[in-house]
């Protein structure tokens, strides 16, 4: 292996001890060697497992990859470079020209863009529908109608999709159910146990939980829909780098404790801003205001997730008051993060509709999205209370 003229350029391998990293070590290689054609033989045709080129797979995207299949209860999920990389996998690997797509109308931006722009140039129809209203999804469908995605619980007005009722719709007229778990995680919902057939991730999210991942994850219940979204993965190059997936079988170390810990938080955020002054309404599954309260508790127990959003009263001066009260809170457009963070909607995610299209969704300028994160409860809630009354004194 040692090359001590010099004239090989080789890296040198790393010594092997008698003992073992506790951690899993990072592969960045983008290539990796065989020892002879019989031995790839072997390896392309199945009869020895190994690694060939890192765009194919490499073992710290294995590894995420089988903490997130057991998480989700499935077997031969991929990891994607995005939960972009996920949604695209699914839509343009298992696609054709010809077929009709519906998708929840308040889906993630970049899917709604996705859904409106890109696959109608592609020659694929697509419709958007209120997924917590099985009639309107039902006089959505057409008879080339392949696929229904849905995220759980909507952003930012957190409304909650009837799974059940779509799982049986899809059933009935063999339609896929795709179900956007980002921000329910398998945690608080699992939707292959609700009838799901295939599931996607924003792994950059809760379940990194750093903000310092950009990974997606997708499976599905079928071997050969798995085998589909692989191939077409590698293929479009959608799939990860070893670093992301290294950081983020890190983050996943710790995920049941930092989601469990946000959420207990969230409820206690949600009836804390329930009392202000200056607080019009709030949002949170698991209260009793909630406009889908019984089917937030028939999907998710008591589980309410991390996300709370309210609206202030005094529109965007209200708004502006309140980011620069918010003292030690990010003003930043993510989720999942151990730091709670700050949306604002009308001028981040939601800016692109008009201001009628927006009132709809009921997005005011005084409207806000908190992902809570890991502070200390009380001092979280003292910080968000203080820049209420903040933004009701301009
Ligand atoms: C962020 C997000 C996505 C996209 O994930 P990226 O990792 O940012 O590409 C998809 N769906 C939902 C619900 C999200 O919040």
């Amino acid at each position: 292996m040692r090359n001590s003229k010099g004239s090989l350029i080789r890296p040198m391998p790393l010594p092997q001890g008698a003992s073992t990293p506790v951690v899993t070590p990072l592969s960045p290689s983008v290539v990796y060697a065989s020892e002879t054609p019989d031995a790839l033989d072997d390896q392309y045709e199945g009869r020895v497992h190994g690694y060939t080129y890192s765009r194919e797979g490499h073992p710290n995207a294995d590894v995420v990859a089988a903490r997130l299949d057991a998480m989700e209860g499935v077997t031969g999920g991929i990891v994607t470079g995005s939960g972009m990389g996920a949604v695209t996998a699914v839509l343009l690997g298992l696609l054709r020209a010809g077929d009709h797509v519906i998708g929840g109308n308040q889906l993630y931006g970049r899917s709604l863009r996705m859904m409106k722009e890109d696959l109608p140039r592609l020659g694929i129809e697509t419709s958007l529908a209120d997924p917590g209203d099985i009639d309107a999804m039902r006089a959505a469908l057409r008879p080339e109608t392949r696929m229904i995605l849905v995220e759980v619980v909507s952003n930012p007005t957190l409304r909650v999709a009837d799974i059940a009722g779509l799982a049986a719709l899809c059933q009935e007229k063999g339609v896929l159910l795709v179900v956007d778990n980002t921000f329910t995680t398998p945690r608080a919902f699992r939707p292959f146990d609700h009838g799901a057939d295939i599931v996607l991730h924003s792994v950059t999210k809760l379940l990194a939980g750093h903000s310092d991942v950009m990974l997606g994850w997708v499976g599905a219940r079928d071997r050969d829909l798995n085998d589909k979204l692989r191939v077409f993965a590698v293929t479009a190059g959608l799939t990860a780098s070893p670093f992301d997936c290294w950081l983020a079988e890190r983050g996943l170390l710790s995920f049941d404790l930092r989601f469990d810990r946000a959420q207990q938080t969230a409820q206690a955020l949600a009836d804390h801003l329930a009392g202000l002054t200056g607080v019009l309404r709030v949002l949170y599954p698991m209260r009793d205001d909630h406009p889908d309260q019984t089917l937030a508790r028939s999907l998710l127990g008591d589980q309410g997730c991390n996300m709370v959003s309210f609206e202030l009263a005094g529109g965007r001066a209200a708004a502006n008051a309140f980011t620069r009260a918010a003292d030690g809170l990010s003003f930043a457009p993510t989720l999942g993060d151990v730091g709670t963070t700050l949306s604002h909607p009308a001028s981040s995610s939601h800016r692109a509709l008009s201001v009628d299209e927006r009132a709809a969704l009921g997005l005011s300028e005084g409207f806000f999205r908190v992902s809570v994160g890991l502070e200390d409860q009380g001092a979280l809630l003292d910080v968000i209370a203080q820049a209420v009354a903040a933004s009701q004194q301009v």
